[in-house]
C-alpha cells in the first residue's frame, strides 16, 4: 500500500522496544515496524516519544478567560461559583466562541488530540454555551475530537427551567450529561434527574462531586448506588472528589474497591483543587488533591485534567496536560520512574478509557492521531515537562512547535 507519511524511529510509550517506524495512509496507522521500506515523505523522530496525543477529560471552555470580568477576594469555591454566575448573564454566543476558541487552540498546540468539555446550561446562559462550543467542535474537528458534556453548575431541582434546557441540549446532540449535586438543595433528586436524562438519551455521565474536605458524608455513596441500580457501570465519571484526600488509607482503599466494582472513574483537577481547597486555614493548608495513584492499583480508572483556565476557579492555565501530570506528581510526592509513568498514563491512555474512546492509541488500524514529544520515555517526559514538537490528526499535520535553540558564543 502506498504510504502518505512515515515517522522514522519514534519510541512508543509503554514499550521497551527500540525505536520504530510508523507508516500512515488515508489518515490511519497502517504499519509499525523496525524499518518500513517505502518511498514516502518522512519525518525523523531520532528516538523521541510518539503518543496518540494527550487526552483532556475535564475542562470548561465556555467559562475560560474571564478573569478581567470577576473581582474575587476570598478565593473560595462559593465565591467562584457566585462571580461566574454573575458574569455568565452577559455571555453571548460569539463571546463564548471567541474565548473557548483561544483555549482550544492552546490545548491543540500543547498536544491534546481528544477533549471532554463541560458546558453550563441553565436559564441565565440558556443554550449560548452549548451552541458556541458545538460550532467550535465542528470548526476544529481537523485537530481535536471534542465531547460536549452539558451540566447545571448552579443546581437542577432548585433552578426552574434548567432541566428543560438540558433536555433540549441532549436532543440537539450533546455527547454526555453532567451534574453538580453539591450546588443543589436536593442532591439525591438532582442525581435522580441526571440518571433519568442519561438513560433517556443513552448518554455517559460525568459529575462534579464531593468538592470539599469534609469526609463525614459523601455524595459518592449515592452515585455508586444509582450507577448500580441503573446498570450504568463504565459510563460514569466523577471530578474533584477532594473529600477522598481527607480520609485515611484503609477507608480510601475500601471506597476505591467499591468504585472499581461499580465502574466509576475519578478525575483529579490538581490546579483547581490546590487553589480552592483549605481556604478556611491560614497555615498548614491541606493540599486537597485526591491521591488517585492509590486508586489505580485497585482497578479504578483515573485521570488528571485541567478543569479551568483563567477564571475565578483557577486563575492560571496554559492547557498543558504534561504540566498537570508534573504538578500532580509533585503534590502527591511521587518521584520514582514507575510512579511518574502512571502520571503519564493519567493524561493519555486512562482518560481515553474514561471517555470510552476505543480507537485511541498508537497501533495499526487506529487513526493517525500522533504527537511527538521532545523526550524519550513517559517518566522523564513528566519529570522534565517534555514539550510537544508537532502533531498529526488523522494523518494531517495539525500543529508545529519549534524546538528551542541555544546560541553558544
Ligand atoms: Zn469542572
Amino acid at each position: 500500500m502506498p504510504l502518505d507519511l512515515v515517522l522514522r524511529q519514534g519510541r512508543l510509550a509503554g514499550s521497551e522496544q527500540a525505536p520504530l517506524d510508523i507508516g500512515i495512509a488515508n489518515g490511519r496507522i497502517v504499519d509499525i515496524a523496525a524499518h518500513i521500506a517505502a518511498e514516502a515523505p518522512e519525518e525523523r523522530l531520532d528516538g523521541r516519544l510518539v503518543i496518540a496525543g494527550f487526552v483532556e477529560s475535564h475542562i470548561h471552555l465556555d467559562k475560560s478567560r474571564i478573569l478581567d470580568r470577576c473581582d474575587c477576594k476570598e478565593g473560595t469555591l462559593a465565591e467562584a461559583i457566585a462571580s461566574v454566575a454573575a458574569a455568565k448573564r452577559a455571555f453571548t454566543e460569539p463571546d463564548i466562541y471567541a474565548r473557548a476558541q483561544r483555549t482550544l487552540e492552546k490545548a491543540i498546540i500543547q498536544g491534546t488530540t481528544r477533549m471532554r468539555t463541560h458546558v453550563e446550561v441553565d436559564p441565565r446562559v440558556g443554550l449560548n454555551g452549548f451552541d458556541a462550543v458545538r460550532r467550535l467542535k465542528r470548526d476544529y474537528a481537523w485537530a481535536l475530537d471534542l465531547q460536549i458534556c452539558v451540566f447545571p453548575q448552579e443546581g437542577l431541582t432548585n433552578d426552574p427551567g434548567a432541566e428543560e434546557l438540558l433536555v433540549q441540549a441532549c436532543e440537539q446532540g450533546a455527547d454526555l450529561i453532567g451534574g453538580c449535586p453539591y450546588t443543589d438543595t436536593d442532591p439525591a433528586a438532582h442525581l435522580d434527574r441526571i440518571f433519568a436524562i442519561a438513560r433517556r438519551f443513552d448518554l455517559d455521565i460525568d459529575l462534579h462531586l464531593d468538592f470539599d474536605l469534609d469526609p463525614s458524608w459523601m455524595h459518592l455513596d449515592e452515585v455508586c448506588w444509582q450507577t448500580d441500580a441503573h446498570r450504568w457501570g463504565g459510563r460514569v465519571a466523577v471530578g474533584h472528589a477532594t473529600k477522598l484526600s481527607a480520609i485515611e488509607p484503609p477507608r480510601l482503599a475500601e471506597i476505591g474497591r467499591r468504585l472499581a466494582d461499580t465502574g466509576i472513574a475519578v478525575t483529579v483537577l490538581p490546579s483547581t483543587d490546590l487553589f480552592l481547597m483549605g481556604r478556611d486555614r491560614d497555615h498548614h493548608v491541606p493540599r486537597g488533591v485526591t491521591p488517585v495513584h492509590r486508586l489505580l492499583p485497585l482497578g479504578v480508572t483515573c485521570s488528571l485534567a485541567t478543569n479551568n483556565v483563567l477564571n475565578p476557579f483557577t486563575p492560571f492555565g496554559d492547557c498543558s496536560l504534561i504540566r498537570m501530570a508534573n504538578l500532580y506528581a509533585n503534590v502527591a510526592q511521587l518521584g520514582r520512574p514507575s510512579d511518574l509513568s502512571l502520571c503519564f498514563d493519567m493524561i493519555t491512555t486512562l482518560p481515553a478509557r474514561l471517555m470510552n474512546a476505543a480507537d485511541y492509541g498508537v497501533a495499526v488500524g487506529r487513526p493517525a492521531d500522533l504527537v511527538v514529544l521532545d523526550g524519550r520515555d513517559p517518566a522523564m517526559a513528566v519529570a522534565e515537562l517534555a514539550q510537544p514538537l508537532f502533531g498529526l490528526k488523522r494523518g494531517r499535520r495539525s500543529f508545529t512547535r519549534a524546538a528551542a535553540i541555544l546560541h553558544h558564543p
